[in-house]
């Protein structure tokens, strides 16, 4: 019998990443012969690492930190989304030789806010809180649908304004403007959609976990609350936008529909969503109770 057809993510470290329990998932359900395994790859090595997944016949590579900016030298092609992003998470070997690198952080965002709450960002006034890789991604996503206007706010404001520039300079017809952590409540004041982009509320840490990125009483009670962090699921942000009675947008969704859209680059099939959102909370809480 042959062998199945290897998948993986490169990271360092790499013993915490979950996306094997996304794709080996998908393709247990869905009767597929892939597999997909995580392995800890040095920086120095990252080109070497992907050209001999390469030669080894693997279909593609999920890649995470630290190595979503230095493998964009070792790509012949990148999607437009990994052009604005300046990151790939994904790789795909061609069957014709050439590596193509992808981001479907945004993307994966955008589809999982969709089926959630049938809204999407064009005409709203958006607030993105933090400035890092994931905030890039969803100002690019939130600019490039057409929002009214995009504010963004981070502990560093200097890199908030790094951001809000390189988004009105980047995509047409873009509205973007930044400060840091001060006055949210003016900051979120008629916004339609709001996403936590830091570690406030991440699993780990007490007071990191019950910090919400915003006061509660600044989150309008008709916004769309997105947040990146997926564990614990129910962020302290998730569960304050949901007293104020607002829609609420988990991280593991994200998390999935951003593996969904790489699965989909590999094998051209839909990944089961359904279910392996069912894996990934069944690996959550265990990680969570320590049983993993
Ligand atoms: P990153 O590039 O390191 O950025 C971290 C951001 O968090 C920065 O804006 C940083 O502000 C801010 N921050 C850190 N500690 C803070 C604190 N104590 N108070 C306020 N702000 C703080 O990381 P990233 O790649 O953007 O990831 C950010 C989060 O998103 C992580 O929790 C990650 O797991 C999650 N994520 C989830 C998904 C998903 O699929 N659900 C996808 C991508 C990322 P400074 O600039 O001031 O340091």
């Amino acid at each position: 019998m042959p062998n199945p057809i290897p998948l993986g993510v490169f990271g360092y470290p790499a013993g915490h990443i979950l996306s094997p329990v996304l794709h080996n998932g998908a393709a247990e359900a869905l009767g597929v012969d892939y597999h997909y395994l995580a392995y800890e790859v040095r920086p120095e090595q990252i080109g070497e690492a992907v050209r001999g997944a390469q030669s080894m016949g693997f279909r593609g590579l999920t890649i995470t930190i630290p190595h979503k900016v230095a493998v964009t030298e070792f790509v012949d092609e990148m999607s437009e989304d990994v052009r604005l992003m300046g990151a790939v998470n994904t790789l795909v070997f061609e069957e014709d030789g050439r590596i193509v690198g992808h981001n479907t952080d945004g993307i994966g965002w955008l589809r999982f806010v969709e089926e959630t709450t049938g809204e999407y960002p064009k005409g709203k006034r958006c607030l993105v809180l933090g400035a890092g890789g994931a905030a890039r991604a969803i100002a690019v996503k939130i600019a490039q649908c057409g929002a009214e206007h995009l504010e963004i706010r981070n502990r560093t404001a200097e890199k908030a304004a790094e951001l809000a520039r390189f988004v009105e300079e980047s995509i047409p017809g873009a509205k973007a403007s930044s400060g840091g952590l001060e006055n949210l409540q003016e900051a979120a004041a008629g916004c339609g959609l709001i996403v936590n982009t830091t570690s406030q509320g991440m699993w780990g840490d007490a007071e990191r976990e019950a910090a919400s990125p915003i006061p509660e009483d600044a989150i309008p009670e008709s916004a769309i609350c997105s947040d990146a962090v997926y564990i614990p699921p129910d962020t302290a942000f998730l569960k304050a936008a949901e007293r104020r009675g607002a829609k609420t947008v988990r991280g593991t969704g994200w998390l999935v529909y951003q593996g969904a859209a790489s699965w989909k680059l590999w094998t051209g099939t839909d990944m089961p969503t359904d279910l392996v959102m069912q894996k990934l909370l069944d690996a959550l809480d265990k990680r969570i109770k320590g049983e993993d």
